[in-house]
């Protein structure tokens, strides 16, 4: 299964499911935003991504922003997604919430909503209210559409969705052999065709695959953690890996944040996808009240036997760029060592290249493994 492929040609394939099924297609930005009441409605939901093309048009609209809103905006704005049919924006990075106005400002007869979730999730009402603007967004949905979202429809999203996050878990956790079946690059590429693809076609295409890697040899490489701005492509990965290295975990957004916890189902619906949403692993405009995203970060490292981590930040990413102290010391205090560098539209590939051949390098001399040390030595 060739998953970039499959990236590649996510506009003909949402285009070919609109023909096929006679539906809608609903944008959406953020990992938060609760895909389940979308697929209960009927419709395919896709994440909008981001390319690496410098652009004339966005200055116009969002000035010194991080690169993939930038980008978004240009995408949109060339026509190059207008199969879709509307915007749903989740509270989170207001950067992000800029290309949304930037979308729908520029095409008003798109269906559009603004979801309201917490920023404190662990607070004491923050379920109920999300519970509520759950149901907003499910009437939105039902009068746009026309349609009722039924109990059975919601067990029915669900369901499938609860058994692709499992499936992406399972194959997740194939990454902590220590020669692991799968590449970073590959995993990654899987993830993004994830979140632009039907969920039930998925898991087809999923559960074909795990049984495709039973059958693989692995590879023992240098094994890293990618940590920091989420991601729309994986070239770091191919990079590191043309190293010798190989990304055997990540915490991004878009990477096991994106399904690592599940929804429990329960009579009342959508507290259940209010809890799923409020409980996962949090970003760090979200995580502001008791910080657990390093001690995530640390864990990760110990459970994936990580011989060091690289943390990638977008340039004018402020949610990253204030939570990095934190995850700075946390993984100085537990020395695990690692290479901090910032991306933007385009990255210089040599300079790139040599910095991180260089930590690679310093991590292979095994002086500085305290993760999965007893591994490296045989113990
Ligand atoms: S979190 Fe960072 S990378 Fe993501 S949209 Fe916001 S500023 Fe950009």
């Amino acid at each position: 299964m060739d998953f970039k492929e499959l990236v590649a040609g996510r506009h003909e394939y949402a285009k070919a499911w609109k023909a096929r099924k006679g539906g809608k297609v609903i944008g959406w930005f953020e990992t938060y935003f609760p895909e389940e009441l979308a697929y209960a409605a009927g419709l395919l939901p896709v994440r909008i991504l981001a390319e690496h093309e410098p652009d004339i048009i966005s200055d116009k609209w969002i000035y010194a922003a991080c690169y993939p809103v930038k980008d978004m905006a240009n995408q949109l704005l060339l026509g190059r997604m207008d199969y879709i049919d509307g915007f749903v924006n989740t509270e989170g990075c207001q950067w992000m919430f800029n290309v949304y106005e930037v979308a729908t400002n520029n095409a008003p007869q798109l269906f559009k909503h603004y979801l309201f979730l917490p920023d404190y999730t662990e607070s004491k009402s923050s379920k109920d209210v999300l519970r509520s603007e759950l149901d907003v967004l499910k009437t939105r949905f039902e009068e746009w559409l026309g349609v009722t979202i039924t109990d059975e429809a919601l067990d029915n999203a669900i369901e499938v969705y609860n058994k692709n996050r499992t499936l992406l878990r399972t194959i997740c956790e194939l990454r902590r052999a220590d020669k692991p079946v799968i590449l970073g690059s590959e995993f990654m590429n899987l993830l993004l065709a994830d979140q632009v693809m039907d969920k039930a076609e998925m898991n087809v295409i999923l559960e074909q695959f795990l049984a495709e890697l039973q059958a693989r040899e692995g590879r023992d490489m240098v094994r890293l953690m990618l940590i920091g701005s989420e991601t729309w492509d994986s070239k770091l990965e191919e990079l590191i890996e043309s190293l010798g290295g190989n990304v055997v975990i990540d915490e991004l957004e878009n990477g096991t944040n994106y399904f690592w916890n599940n929804i429990y189902p329960q009579e009342d619906r959508l507290m259940a996808i209010s809890l799923r949403y409020l409980g996962r692993n949090n970003h760090p405009v979200k995580d502001s009240n008791w910080r657990r995203r390093p001690q995530r970060i640390f864990e990760l490292a110990e459970d994936y036997f990580v011989d060091g981590a690289i943390i990638a930040k977008q340039i004018y990413c402020h949610p990253h760029g204030t939570d990095n102290y934190e995850v700075w010391k946390i993984l100085r205090e537990r020395n695990i060592q690692y290479h901090y560098f910032e991306r933007d539209m385009t990255v210089p590939k040599e300079e790139t290249q040599l910095h991180l051949e260089a930590f690679m390098n310093m991590l292979r001399a095994g002086i500085t493994r305290l993760v999965g040390w007893h591994n490296k030595i045989e113990i």
